[in-house]
């Protein structure tokens, strides 16, 4: 402040410094009061209380030191006359030597002396008032607390005037309402200014906590701001897991080395008032720890705790723990605040432990498919990889080092029969096509594309090289054994016939050789399927021409015919006029189309229907065997394709079969590069596909 701003505010002409002439006490009143409008206690209303408590006790200069409760010091806030450098005064007035000066002061005494006081807790004043003789007031407010002191002096060293105390203590009464109004008013603003301040950490908080998912993060993101905002001397963020009632540091601040651990779960008394608090889901501060039963001393020194529950749907999944040396250390608004923290660090550390959960899962899960013995592709709506496993990368001999991900399929693998199985499964609108591949590792892999919504399509392969090598071998010895019935058989028919010629039977004699005839016949037809499949599964020859399916089919309906005809059943087809060429085997292609209608033909009970329909498809080509016939139940259809198998049931039980039927055809449908597949609900009909692929 300088000396024109001091004039504008006082309606008399202010004083100098050491020359100053006394005024009468009534004056000075006039003075003070005419000039006084404080609103705050900034520097400037400092100054001029201390400029005209001078001017009208007479004396040059005066220093104010507030008094601060909450410690019991006295802190520097003003000077008269002004010094460009704020001089560092701090005053204690401690009680351990009783009747010191500035307890005195602080108790209401007004207490003069003539020499330097040689109290080492005022040195720090009296080395600026530099001084023998000099008075310190104490300032009350209008119910007798105690406000601040001010020291009275002349800075040429010179004694008091007269009075100066009595006059100091009737100026000091009527100020004391005035400074009180202008504490109050610092106060106040002081606590708006504490209040926006929250406010704005907490936004920063919250725009900080929305930037995060990482745990740790967060942890000392809540430490650190509690810890800021509060001016505590220890702080604890801990988990509380109720199912085990523990309560696990995460992040921890003004602890002696050693003494906390992260991580650490704290044992049921070291929880103390943390686990009173998860229970009662209350926040608490407990003002003096030493009347608390509960309260366990992790840090030496504390005098109080503020404990806040961290809750997540109404539940206690943690909590921040506070300490303050200082009895009574935390105030309402500080309590406040960490509410207000651990409402936000609720939903962030749920979210970053949900976040880390999920992530930890997706590891783990990609880390089992990483390494699972079965060779798996994740490829993206793109066509681009998005996972390989490493046995994928052995199969198809390549790099381990070098990454896949994002490549197009067919760019990263360059193996003809999988890309042409991929096209496939694309073209397919079906979810899962399925094919067998021998890869470049020379083994036989049965290959599942299947489309997944959101994903794109998973590629598994199962190496089926042991299962392939037993079913070779089982075919070999079929073969064998066939063959070498074949000639017995040829045999035992030629007996049978001249036995027939050489003998004129009677009528029962003759019904025994019609039925050994019927025998000899299912015996040649079982040995001529199992001599088939050993054919086909040794590795067919297709002999391949272009094909009119339309032939083919027709063929199959004309066979069967008079079969269905003895059954009243209606065998139709249902075909566009102009179907694209086929490239087969017609052999082949009849035996399968053949197969299936007898089949449907022969499991259909008297009076049904059966119907052979095409369908069409972008590259391939669907014919569709259908009949409501007696159908096949789930538990069937898994195995109905494979040899010898034949559904045992009471209706089929007086059915001739030998159960290899569909597994020849399916061997004949897969060597033209086709798949079968069947749709069928016990008693109410089946549905055979076969898709064979357009050139
Ligand atoms: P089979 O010589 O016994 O007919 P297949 O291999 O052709 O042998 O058929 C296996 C089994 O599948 C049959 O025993 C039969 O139970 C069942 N099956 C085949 N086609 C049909 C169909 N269209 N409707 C009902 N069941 C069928």
């Amino acid at each position: 402040m300088t000396d024109s701003e001091t004039t504008n505010t006082v309606s008399n002409t202010p004083p100098s410094n050491a020359d100053t002439k006394p005024l009468s006490p009534d004056d000075a009143m006039t003075h003070f009061l005419n000039g006084m409008q404080l609103t705050a206690l900034d520097e400037r209303t400092v100054e001029r209380v201390a400029a005209l408590t001078a001017l009208s006790i007479g004396c040059s200069s005066v220093i104010i030191l507030k008094y601060k409760q909450d410690d019991a010091t006295f802190e520097f806030v003003g000077i008269h006359p002004p010094r460009s450098r704020k001089p560092e005064i701090y005053v204690q007035t401690f009680n351990a030597e009783a009747g010191t000066l500035t307890a005195e002061v602080a108790k209401g005494k007004i207490i003069s002396f003539e020499e330097k006081p040689t109290d080492p807790r005022l040195q720090s004043l009296i080395s600026v008032m530099m001084t023998d003789y000099g008075v310190l007031v104490p300032l009350r407010d209008h119910t007798g607390n105690l406000l601040a002191m001010l020291a009275l002096y002349n800075n040429d060293n010179s004694p008091l005037a007269e009075g100066a105390e009595k006059r100091a203590d009737t100026l000091l009464a009527a100020l004391s309402i005035t400074i009180d109004n202008a504490f109050e008013q610092a106060r106040k603003d002081t606590a708006i200014k504490k209040v926006e301040e929250a406010a704005e950490i907490l936004s920063k908080i919250d725009e900080e906590l929305n930037d995060t998912i990482e745990l740790n993060y967060v942890f000392t993101m809540m430490k650190d701001w509690a810890l800021r905002f509060t001016n505590a001397d220890a702080v604890v963020l801990a988990m509380y897991d109720s199912a085990n009632t523990v309560v696990r540091v995460m992040s921890h601040y003004g602890f002696k080395m050693g003494t906390l651990s992260r991580g650490e779960e704290l044992t049921p008394v070291k929880s103390g008032i943390a686990l009173r608090v998860a229970r009662t889901g209350r926040a608490e501060i407990v003002p003096d720890v030493s009347l608390d039963k509960d309260y366990f001393a992790l840090a030496e020194g504390m005098r109080t705790q503020m404990t806040v529950p961290i809750t997540r749907e109404d539940k206690v999944i943690g909590m921040l723990m506070l300490w303050s040396r200082q009895l009574d250390g935390f105030t309402d608004e500080n309590l406040d605040f960490v509410k207000r923290l651990a409402s936000r660090a609720g939903v962030a550390v749920d979210n970053a432990r949900l976040f880390s959960e999920t992530e930890r899962e997706r590891e783990k899960l990609s880390n089992i498919l990483r390494n699972v013995g079965d060779n798996v592709i994740v490829i993206g709506l793109d066509h681009r990889i998005q996972m390989i496993n490493s046995s994928t990368l052995l199969a198809f001999h390549l790099s381990t080092d070098e990454t896949y991900v994002e490549k197009l399929l067919t760019d990263a693998i360059t193996h003809t029969a999988l890309q042409k199985a991929y096209q496939r499964a694309v073209a397919d609108e079906d979810d899962t096509y399925t094919t067998e591949l021998t890869l470049p590792n020379e083994r036989t892999y049965h290959v599942s594309i299947e489309f997944h919504e959101g994903i794109g399509r998973i590629i598994v392969m199962q190496d089926i090289t042991h299962f392939k090598e037993t079913e070779r071998l089982k075919t070999e010895l079929i073969a064998t054994v066939s063959h070498d019935l074949k000639q017995p058989l040829s045999v035992m028919r030629g007996y049978l016939d001249l036995l027939n010629m050489v003998n004129e039977f009677d009528e029962k004699s003759n019904k025994y050789v019609d039925n050994l005839n019927f025998a000899f016949k299912s015996m040649r037809q079982l040995i001529d399927d199992l001599l088939d499949t050993a054919k086909i599964e040794a590795g067919l020859q297709l002999e391949l021409e272009t094909v009119n399916i339309l032939d083919i089919l027709n063929f199959a309906v004309r066979s069967n015919q008079q079969q269905a005809d003895s059954k009243d059943t209606t065998l139709s087809m249902n075909v566009p006029d102009s179907l694209p060429p086929l490239n087969g085997d017609p052999k082949r292609l009849k035996q399968i189309f053949n197969n299936l209608v007898s089949n449907a033909v022969k499991y259909t009970q008297p009076e049904g229907t059966v119907t052979v329909r095409i369908e069409l498809k972008q590259n391939s080509m669907r014919i569709f065997v259908e009949d409501n016939g007696m159908g096949i139940g789930p538990e069937d259809q898994s195995q109905i394709f494979e040899r010898f198998y034949r559904v045992r049931r009471p209706e089929t039980d007086s059915i001739e079969g030998t159960g290899l039927g569909l597994a020849i055809v399916k061997s004949l449908v897969e060597a033209h590069e086709g798949d079968i597949d069947l749709k069928s609900t016990l008693g109410e009909g089946s549905t055979f596909r076969v898709t064979l692929p357009l050139q």
